[in-house]
């Protein structure tokens, strides 16, 4: 006879989510428009404003749509694009502790 066990948990499983900021470092950038070509999402835009070279820079349109994916990091040819990874679960523990 298999016993099952009448015990649930107290509290859901932990969901581990995750949000990405995208840092765009507005000086080092070219406007190649690599990132904007290649982000699978099209967050990627050319501005309007231009950094102290003269050069049209990439902004992000919408950044809570960000995947995460990191294709716009790894391609840039001036790393002038970046993805931090931020743990939601990491800031809300972060937040009880305050
Ligand atoms: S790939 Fe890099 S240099 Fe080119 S537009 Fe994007 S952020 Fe700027
Ligand atoms: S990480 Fe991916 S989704 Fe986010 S901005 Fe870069 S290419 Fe787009």
């Amino acid at each position: 006879m298999k016993l099952e066990s009448t015990r649930s948990p107290i509290l859901p499983p932990p969901r581990l989510q995750k949000k990405y900021e995208v840092i765009i470092e507005s000086e080092q950038c070219d406007g190649c428009k690599i990132c904007v070509d290649f982000c699978p999402k099209e967050l990627l835009e050319v501005s309007e404003e231009t950094n102290s070279r003269m050069l049209h820079y990439v902004v992000i349109t919408a950044p809570n749509d960000c995947l995460g994916c990191k294709q716009c990091e790894r391609l840039c040819p001036t790393t002038s694009i970046f993805i931090k990874e931020i743990n939601l679960e990491d800031d809300a523990i972060n937040e009880s502790k305050a």
